[in-house]
């Protein structure tokens, strides 16, 4: 079901990030980080082969240090994903990631002098790699900082200053995030600077915290700017697991209408008119159908109350009664199965509907 909340994408100049087509009609991308020391090869190559296992389209990696930074040489060679080079302050070192990665994130405003900035154009130039200039609320150039606090206004403040550092040497291979620790501030940065700039943007909370915590903020702000047709690229950052930035990112481009890959799922809340286990079978529904990259809009309804209303805008669904199950698939009843085997059921039914459409497509 299609809303007109949904607006169309911005239009933005698209640039890539290796094979990683960023901006202009290009898939909304989804980003991690890993959080081992990038010096350490094995550890590193690990958390590449987690997230790109996870479906993570590219990965940036702290670089602290030289050792951090001819790192990337050997790691580049160990995995297929695009990978970005996160650098404050020391320019040196981005002019030796520049070598290796598809795109450094570092704001020139934090780099020094011209001639540092001219560095770091002419390295990223010869490679042809773009520039992330990625504002943070809490760590904003001082005099953005003094004259504005962490506000969204400081921090657009200091994204056109760090475009401008960029386009003064004719580099416009760009994009940029703008990222507050909370949802308003980070909307309202994001919607402020749009119309400002043809540049991609990366959307992301910082220090969203927890995976509960972030999985609100990350959802009302990326949500709210992605249903507005802002954001190219993005990041769900959290307090925890790998796997969950990126299942997190993903849920929230299906949810706010801008990915229809996998599974979408309707559940209801179950109430007294329940007969059978829908907490559990729900949970084995969603464990079992994670593979899937069709997109389909499955439902399970503890009841026949709404079951049948919801099964007409699913693809596929259970509705639960006393002990059984029944599959509907169509708008019409396919089958109907004891309680302890609809589960196993309408994972094979989804399966095979997955494929047919597969086909299809
Ligand atoms: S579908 Fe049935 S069991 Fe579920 S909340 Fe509605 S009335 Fe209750």
């Amino acid at each position: 079901m299609q809303s007109d909340k949904i607006k169309p994408r911005y239009p933005t100049k698209q640039i890539f990030v290796g094979k990683i087509a960023i901006g202009g009609d290009a898939p909304i991308s989804v980003q991690s980080m890993t959080f081992s020391k990038t010096h350490n090869i094995e550890a590193t190559k690990a958390q590449l082969d987690r997230l790109q296992l996870a479906g993570a389209d590219i990965v940036r990696l702290a670089v602290l240090t030289e050792e951090d930074a001819k790192a990337l040489k050997i790691l580049k060679t160990m995995t297929n994903m695009p990978l970005i080079a996160d650098i404050h302050f020391k320019y040196k070192l981005a002019l030796i990631a520049a070598k290796y990665v598809d795109c450094i994130r570092i704001n020139p405003g934090n780099i020094g002098s011209k001639e540092k900035i001219r560095e770091v154009v002419k390295a990223c130039n010869e490679r042809n790699i773009p520039i992330r200039i990625g504002v943070n609320g809490g760590s904003l150039e001082k005099e953005f900082e003094q004259k504005y606090g962490a506000t969204p206004k400081g921090m657009v403040e200091s994204a056109l200053y760090n475009v401008k550092l960029l386009e003064d040497f004719g580099f416009t291979n760009i994009k940029i995030s703008l990222k507050a620790s909370d949802a308003p501030r980070t909307i309202e940065a994001y919607e402020t600077l749009r119309p400002l700039v043809i540049y991609p943007f990366h959307l992301g909370v910082t220090e969203a915290g927890t995976l509960y915590h972030s999985m609100i903020k990350s959802s009302i702000a990326l949500g709210n700017l992605l249903m507005q047709g802002i954001g190219d690229t993005m990041r769900c950052s959290i307090t925890g697991e790998l796997e969950e930035e990126i299942k997190l990112a993903k849920s929230i481009l299906r949810y706010s209408g801008r990915q229809k890959e996998g599974i979408t799922i309707v559940s209801c809340p179950t109430c007294g008119r329940i007969q059978a286990d829908l907490v559990s079978a729900i949970k084995k529904v969603e464990q079992s159908l994670t593979h899937i990259k069709t997109p389909l809009q499955v439902s399970v309804m503890g009841c026949a109350v709404n079951a049948l209303g919801e099964a007409k805008h699913a693809d596929i669904a259970i509705a639960f009664g006393n002990k059984i199950g029944h599959i509907i698939k169509g708008g019409k009843v396919l089958a109907k199965y004891n309680e302890n085997e609809i589960v196993e059921k309408f994972v094979y039914e989804v399966e095979k509907l997955a494929k047919e459409r597969e086909k299809e497509l």
